[in-house]
């Protein structure tokens, strides 16, 4: 049990990190001042007109094709190598690194955009296979919440799948998928939190799980206007991101002891005890003390969080910010699930002890 100043403490901590990252994205405007400089322009405008000439002769382009499975165009080019020359004469005439199109400018790597997000992004998607692989291994199916943590981790590696095309190479239709299934992730583990705490909202389920998807639909439908809402999408994705790690903390200080939280009261065991005992590879949970774990991965990922605010040119080219992001989230990834076993485990090892009773 943590100590009741601590947990205060550490809530207040999570809200201020919340609240200042909100604050941060609201002002983002997404323009940049690069691709308006004079210099870019100067720079972009004969090298357009050299594709249109160039366009005129498609038997050249056939060979470019085979070796460009990115399809980068000629107008892309154009941007790229106008971009790193007018980068290149800022830094050497004193002037801050600036962002062009709403990017860093990235030296790509194997014709991936941004190959640390690419990285980090599949690290993270491989970080959710394992978690779920050992999960699956060590809790029998039986557990009424294994099949929820599998499919919460479906939903994720999908997220990551998409993350890591976005990243790879920024186009209309990849971006929107980027945000949107991060927008289902963070919903799937808000939805998996509820059912998971709460005996009223387990009970429901079905009707939470569309509750969301409605949600979902409506904030797809809405984004899929003509102009994307940035600041209203980070906003939203925030928002919930932040009551779902309230949700979490409020769970690690007070359940199962407090009577006075109908949320977080004690939850009878979702477990045939007869059946549940059989089968995995569950270590032995006597004790609450795993929730320590969900406590770190909540604070872990607030924390990660603030590289989203420290927002910085790439370093070497490469590790922007937003790159430091995806990469501190797998060591939290790796924690949560070891929470979860934990957690299913500690129900598991209570399953265990009840039937040892009844048959006494
Ligand atoms: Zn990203």
């Amino acid at each position: 049990m943590l100590h009741r100043g601590s947990t205060h403490r550490l809530v207040f901590l999570i809200v201020i990190v919340v609240i200042v990252i909100v604050a941060h994205l609201a002002a983002e405007t997404h323009a940049s001042s690069g691709d308006r400089s004079w210099d870019y322009i100067q720079c972009c405008q004969p090298c357009f007109s050299d594709c249109a000439r160039q366009s005129d002769k498609p038997s050249s382009l056939s060979v470019l094709d085979s070796l460009n499975p990115l399809r980068w165009t000629c107008m892309d080019e154009c941007r790229y190598n106008c971009m790193h020359a007018c980068t290149e004469a800022h830094v050497a005439a004193g002037q801050p690194v600036q962002q062009f199109h709403g990017k860093w400018p990235f030296t790509r790597f194997a014709g991936m955009q941004e190959p640390a997000s690419v990285l980090f992004s599949i690290l993270n998607g491989m970080a959710h296979i394992y978690g779920a692989r050992r999960y699956a291994q060590a809790i029998p199916e039986q557990y009424a919440f294994r099949r929820l943590w599998i499919g919460y981790a479906v939903v994720n590696v999908n997220t990551w799948f998409w993350s890591a095309i976005y990243h790879t190479r920024d186009l209309f239709w990849t971006e929107r998928l980027d945000y949107w299934f991060a927008t289902a992730s963070i919903l799937c583990s808000m939805f998996c939190g509820l059912v998971r705490i709460s005996n009223v909202l387990h009970r429901f389920r079905w009707l939470v799980m569309a509750l969301m998807m409605a949600v979902f639909g409506a904030h797809v439908i809405y984004l899929s206007q003509d102009r994307f809402d940035y600041g209203y999408n980070m906003t939203a994705s925030v928002a919930v991101f932040a009551a779902n790690a309230m949700l979490w903390v409020l769970w690690c200080a007070f359940a199962p002891v407090h009577p006075l939280l109908p949320v977080v009261e004690p939850r009878p065991l979702q477990i045939d005890p007869q059946r549940a005992i059989d089968g995995g590879s569950y270590p032995p949970i006597p004790s609450l003390a795993y929730r320590r774990k969900a406590l770190a991965a909540v604070v872990g990922l607030g924390l990660c969080a603030a590289f989203e605010i420290a927002d910085f040119p790439p370093v070497f080219g490469i590790f922007d910010a937003h790159a430091l992001w995806h990469g501190s989230t797998v060591l939290v990834i790796v924690v949560w699930y070891s929470f979860l076993i934990d957690d299913a485990s500690y129900e598991l090892h209570l399953a265990r002890s009840r039937s040892a009773k009844q048959l006494r």
